[in-house]
């Protein structure tokens, strides 16, 4: 469990909001032309990556608005939060190592070890 601080209300427990997918994904121009694919690739493929990531959430048990908030989803910190049609604020983010050399997206590890930027393992 940790805290979310709306940019609306101020620091708020988890339990409050809710998850609404991955920021800034911008519905494409409707054209006749436009293949399934195209459109598959639109509704189901998102970045997964294992560091920051753009995400939206909603204030369901508060003032109930979306804003956007960068966490880095490997350690679970949360970087920054700002509303929505604000630009994604600069951030540095620390990856924790990757002992078997897992690829950047979708590993799952897990490990507790925390990188500093350009530190060697
Ligand atoms: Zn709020």
């Amino acid at each position: 469990m940790f805290v979310i601080s709306c940019p609306y209300c101020g620091a708020r427990d988890q339990s409050e909001f809710s998850y609404g997918g991955e920021a800034h994904i911008a519905r494409p121009e409707w054209r006749e032309d436009m293949s399934d694919a195209e459109w598959a690739d639109f509704v189901f493929m998102r970045s997964n990556p294992k560091g920051v990531l753009a995400e939206r959430w909603v204030h369901s048990a508060g003032c109930r608005r979306f804003f956007n908030m960068l966490r880095n989803t490997a350690t679970d910190e949360i970087l920054a939060v700002y509303k929505i049609g604000e630009r994604a604020p600069e951030v540095q983010a620390k990856l924790p190592a990757t002992p078997c050399g897992e690829a950047p997206i979708g590993s799952g590890n897990d490990a507790v070890k925390v990188m500093q930027p350009g530190e060697a393992e």
